[in-house]
């Protein structure tokens, strides 16, 4: 899936329920979100157990963050199914360099971004994602 699919289906989400609540579209796909305790240099990742999806958010976060990284977390339970690079990325990297990342941002963006604002979020660097979030 390249950038402006990703954008597409993050604003096809948006649609279909009517909300851009990440804990919301989350639970109705059946991916169960929980909350515990890290230190700040974890965010959240996501694993899969069998057939189940969680998404796992650091509850040291504010709420606002933490919206954001549900929806950056729900962008890689969609996109991407390989875990095991996920988790090395999230941990190890930072969260700032696959390709990976970046495209969990642009879904992020584009499920969380006011629609009247018009930006091609497909052509913004990671970098920038990132300063919009500010996390
Ligand atoms: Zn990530």
């Amino acid at each position: 899936m390249d950038k402006k699919e990703i954008v597409s289906l993050a604003k096809c989400i948006r649609k279909v329920f009517d909300t851009n609540d990440p804990f919301y579209i989350s639970k109705v796909l059946g991916i169960k979100v929980e909350f515990r305790e890290y230190s700040r240099a974890v965010k959240g990742y996501y694993r899969k157990v069998f057939n189940d999806v969680y998404i796992v958010i650091n509850e040291n976060y504010s709420q606002k963050e933490q919206k954001i990284i549900c929806a950056h977390e729900l962008g890689h339970a969609l996109l991407h199914t390989d875990v095991a690079q996920h988790i090395i990325d999230e941990f190890y990297n930072g969260g700032d360099v696959s390709t990976l990342e970046h495209e969990a941002n642009i879904f992020a963006l584009a499920l969380l971004l006011d629609e009247e604002l018009d930006v091609e979020i497909s052509s913004l660097s990671n970098y920038l994602i990132q300063n919009i979030f500010k996390i």
